[in-house]
């Protein structure tokens, strides 16, 4: 392990202990050329894992989800710095549901996210997630979106 202040790889581990109940070792390094502390920690590597509609599995891929919400935001005022904060709070959502996540799991927090942001941006996601197949579809999740109040 390089020090992240000097890149010299004389560096030494002074404390060492398991955190996140157990999921993960904190470890505080020194190193011996500058003398600065930083902290490393080390946990499995388990890729999240999505299941499809149709019952296939595949890795949770965040270029996905960027995606289809960037179909969605086509030519919306929105900034890519409140995209992207959409986006890790989608991952983190998807991460919460353990190791497995549905993709109506992600639709639903992407759903959440696009209510808040922009409306247009929400119905058109909404059409093709929810398979709208006419405009009472569309009448439905106005209403949706007044009920929560920020319509
Ligand atoms: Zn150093």
């Amino acid at each position: 392990m390089l020090c992240p202040f000097c890149a010299s790889d004389d560096t030494r581990v002074i404390d060492s202990r398991p955190v996140d109940s157990g999921s993960a070792i904190r470890r505080r390094r020194v190193c011996e050329s500058c003398g600065l502390r930083f902290t490393t920690y080390e946990r499995a590597d388990v890729p999240l894992i999505v299941r499809k509609r149709d019952g296939r599995l595949e890795p949770f891929e965040v270029d996905k989800v960027r995606s289809g919400m960037s179909h969605a935001l086509a030519d919306r005022p929105v900034d890519d710095q409140v995209k992207e904060q959409m986006v890790r709070a989608i991952r983190s959502e998807a991460e919460d549901h353990g190791r497995i996540v549905t993709s109506d799991d992600i639709g639903r927090a992407v759903l959440e996210q696009l209510a808040a942001v922009d409306h247009v941006a929400y119905l058109r996601f909404a059409s093709v997630y929810k398979e709208f197949e006419g405009p009472g579809d569309f009448e439905r999740e106005l209403a949706e979106l007044q009920r929560r109040g920020d319509g």
